[in-house]
């Protein structure tokens, strides 16, 4: 099956009690036993529910895993995936990792002993350099926040696995649409599902796949032991929304395009970042491990010009936090999704203060572009 009908008729495509087309809605909390301490499938609704099962076998089947897991909210994904992992365990972490990720590990994760080492996972030296006799794992995003930047996932599998340990990619930004880090090498691949795969601004989720059958027992035993698990009904409506992942992302992909040859020519922008640019520098590996660019573009306003005013004068565009949606929603990572992170990390890391990062949405193009010309008009 080709990625897109995978999209449609992946995972348990129709709902096994009673042939419905769209996988019902099973609330419920627990499940009739009608013979004592026999097996049954179903049992207990946070361990197992035939909604969120359908949705788990469906981000397994599009990221080319055998397993999944959904979950309460990205950021309980990635706390489940790092809690594999115990006091006295290194994992090296990207160094332009989501905000929230750097706040889970340096306020929660610490406490329980986990050691960490924060490189820029795009330079093979440094990775090899961070690995410990203890290190059990390297966590990376690709393309990242908000910078975009590419690390080369095969070439980081290749030295993870010399070395004995496993690589977790969080895919958000990329979409299994664009990429699918288990097929490049990665042992897990996650996603803050509340971004393109829920797709409409209005689901908060976390989706988790792997193709390893010890991960997943232990992944399956995590989520159940931790019990930060996805409702029936918002995994309802994730399924809904990855149905149509396929059809979103080529509109937002044609429109990105658009708006980043208007960003690369416009004279009020400095430095654009977007994996499409040709002068970019990982430009060769996205086109080698990702299907498309995707849809996010950061940019810097030049010197003197006010992000604050540029972003408060869009008058389509939203001023969100956020990415993925139909919506163009755009935001100064500075201020709003990357705050948390002290300043001189920050500038270190390359993320400025004029910084802004545009998610850009499936409306029609020449609006965006009106949209845009008004307010760079105003600055
Ligand atoms: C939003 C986001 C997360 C966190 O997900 P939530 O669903 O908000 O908890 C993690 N990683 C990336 C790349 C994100 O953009």
């Amino acid at each position: 099956m080709k990625f897109n009908t995978k999209l449609i008729h992946g995972g348990i495509s129709e709902d096994q009690a009673t042939g419905a087309v769209s996988i019902p809605v099973y609330r419920t909390s627990t499940f009739h036993q009608h013979k004592l301490g026999a097996e049954s499938k179903w049992e207990y609704g946070r361990t197992g529910n035939p909604t969120r099962n359908a949705l788990e076998q469906l981000i397994a089947d599009i990221e080319g895993g055998k397993y999944g897991f959904a979950f309460a909210s990205g950021s309980a994904a990635i706390h489940a995936v790092f809690s594999l992992f115990s006091n006295g365990d290194h994992i090296i972490v990207g160094n332009d990792v989501y905000g929230g990720t750097f706040r889970l590990i340096n306020k929660v994760l610490k406490r329980f002993g986990l050691e960490f080492t924060v490189v820029d996972t795009r330079d093979q030296q440094a990775i090899e350099d961070a690995i410990k006799e203890n290190t059990k794992a390297i966590y990376l995003e690709t393309p990242t926040n908000p910078l975009l930047k590419i690390s080369d996932i095969s070439e980081i599998a290749r030295i993870a696995h010399m070395n004995n340990f496993k690589v977790i990619v969080d895919n958000t930004f990329a979409t299994p649409y664009n990429q699918n880090p288990l097929t490049l090498g990665a042992d897990i691949v996650l996603h803050s599902a509340t971004k393109y795969l829920g797709g409409h601004s209005d689901v908060v989720a976390g989706l988790v796949a792997t193709a390893d059958d010890e991960l997943a027992d232990e992944l399956f035993f995590l989520q159940n032991s931790i019990g930060s698990v996805l409702g029936p009904d918002d995994s309802w409506l994730l399924m809904r929304g990855i149905k149509t992942l396929g059809v979103r992302m080529r509109v937002h992909q044609e429109n990105a395009q658009i708006i980043f040859d208007y960003l690369k020519n416009n004279k009020k922008v400095g430095q654009v970042y977007y994996p499409g640019d040709p002068d970019g520098e990982g430009y060769e590996i996205a086109k080698d491990q990702m299907h498309g660019f995707g849809a996010i573009i950061s940019f810097e306003l030049k010197d003197g010009l006010d992000p604050k005013t540029f972003v408060e004068n869009l008058q389509l565009v939203d001023l969100a936090e956020s990415l993925g949606g139909i919506e163009s929603l755009i935001e100064v990572p500075a201020v709003m999704t990357h705050s948390a992170i002290p300043r001189d990390i920050r500038l270190k890391n390359g993320i400025k203060d004029e910084l802004i990062r545009l998610s850009v949405g499936v409306e029609d193009p020449e609006d965006l572009l009106d949209d845009l010309k008004q307010t760079f008009a105003s600055i």
